[in-house]
């Protein structure tokens, strides 16, 4: 039992020693990165299950590394945000994400987009004026762009930011609050903050059939949001049982695997004109 107690420790060391390896090696890779531009945007329906149609995409960065492969967003937004390099990848990210949502709109695709932003952006206090540019210069509306932001962003909401964020909506974009119900509960601010959207967290979908408190939990949700007059899209929608759960409760959006994974700008046409409900 020693001996085996001893080589857990061994192993768990050195499941450690790799990790911090990897995330110092994707720190030191992430600046050439950057200007070799090793990224690429995907892109996930959200389904309006009235329209019986793709009404969204959420657009969501990867990282293709040359010898370790996609790196997925979870391990190198935050390093991103500590490396103080955050703000090139998200100006990478709205140029790219905002040339192919013109693009689609250009060929007659009536879909908005969204980006997840991140609050460092925000308090670097250049996401306005970031935004408005890479409209510009790719000719997209602001109504066809939807910036995602985490509930946790609002936590250590100044004036400065939510100014920033009235800018943001008076130019014509849509907010919406990502994540909802996830580790912070800021109730506060869906009230004072200009969102029009709101994200409930997959968690809340992911329990939804599993008792009656789960369903209960997601009525709750669904009930807050429609009351403050927003539009409530649930996210992670795996199996048939959690779109009826969530149909009944009157939930009219829906993101997750059920309709479609990420996929390429190239697939995206054919995706939009093939979507068949299921
Ligand atoms: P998120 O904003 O909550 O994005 C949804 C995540 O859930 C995506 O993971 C998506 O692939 C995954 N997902 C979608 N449907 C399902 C489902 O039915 N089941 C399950 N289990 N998962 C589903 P992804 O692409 O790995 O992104 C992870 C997170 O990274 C995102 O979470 C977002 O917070 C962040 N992220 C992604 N792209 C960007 C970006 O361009 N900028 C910033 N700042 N953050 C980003
Ligand atoms: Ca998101
Ligand atoms: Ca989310
Ligand atoms: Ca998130």
């Amino acid at each position: 039992a020693k001996a085996d107690g001893k080589s857990c420790v061994r192993t768990a060391a050195r499941a450690i020693d790799s990790a911090m390896g990897r995330r110092a090696r994707l720190a030191r890779d992430l600046p050439a990165a950057l200007e070799q531009e090793h990224f690429r945007m995907v892109y996930q329906p959200v389904v309006g299950v009235e329209e019986r149609r793709i009404l969204g995409l959420e657009s969501l960065v990867r990282w293709d590394h040359p010898q370790l492969g996609t790196v997925p967003p979870d391990e190198f937004i935050s390093l991103a945000e500590d490396e103080g390099l955050i703000v090139p990848l998200q100006r990478w990210v709205l140029g790219r994400a905002t040339r192919d949502a013109a693009a689609l709109h250009a060929a007659g695709f009536e879909v908005m987009t969204s980006i997840n932003v991140s609050v460092r952006h925000l308090q670097a206090g250049c996401l306005a004026p970031d935004v408005a540019s890479a409209l510009a210069e790719a000719g997209l509306p602001p109504h066809k762009l939807i910036l995602e932001i985490t509930e946790s962003v609002m936590l250590d909401a100044e004036d400065r930011l939510e100014s920033d964020l009235a800018t943001l909506k008076e130019m014509g974009c849509v907010l919406s609050v990502d994540d909802f119900g996830r580790g912070y509960s800021s109730l506060a601010y869906l009230a004072r903050l200009p969102v029009q959207i709101l994200k409930m967290d997959r968690e809340f979908v992911a329990d939804i059939e599993r008792d009656e408190r789960g369903a209960t939990l997601v009525a709750g949700v669904l009930d807050l949001g429609h009351r403050l007059g927003l539009d409530v899209v649930a996210e992670g929608v795996e199996t048939v049982g959690q779109l009826r759960m969530l149909e009944e409760r009157g939930c009219r959006f829906m993101q997750g695997w059920l309709f479609g994974r990420p996929v390429d700008a190239d697939s995206l046409p054919e995706v939009l004109t093939a979507f068949d409900w299921g």
